[in-house]
């Protein structure tokens, strides 16, 4: 899969695990790609595995939407002013989530990401 973010590049993600979740993740701008299906696993993990949460993310945000590496179709930005401005894209078609590289480093650096059990399923977690 292409990274949405880093679309023009042609960037790879690549699978990054998480105990024994694949999770895909692009080295260049650190955006992370979660599978509705991966999602549910992922809320049992105490820590993240080998995401990487620190660096220098590439690209800058943009107000454009994402489209899904998936299926190509346009993302649905997700706002939730209660988690400072964490911002989520959401695939309406396949249910997939987009978060932009840095944006659980942030939390975490706001003392929001105490819980990552919490964030997953208050965020990330299909309805
Ligand atoms: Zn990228
Ligand atoms: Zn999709």
């Amino acid at each position: 899969m292409k990274c949405p973010r880093c679309d023009i590049h042609e960037q790879d993600l690549e699978l990054v695990m998480v105990g024994e979740v694949e999770v895909d993740q692009c080295k260049s701008c650190l955006g992370i790609w979660f599978d509705p299906n991966e999602v549910p696993e992922l809320v049992s993990k105490d820590d993240l595995g080998d995401l990487k949460l620190t660096g220098k993310a590439m690209g800058v945000r943009t107000v454009l939407p994402l489209t899904c590496p998936r299926d190509s179709t346009t993302m649905e930005k997700v706002n939730d002013i209660r988690v400072a401005d964490v911002q989520l894209d959401i695939c309406p078609e396949c249910g997939g989530r987009w978060l932009d590289g840095g944006e659980l480093e942030r939390l975490r650096q706001k003392g929001l990401l105490a819980d990552i059990k919490n964030f997953f399923v208050t965020y990330i977690l299909p309805d």
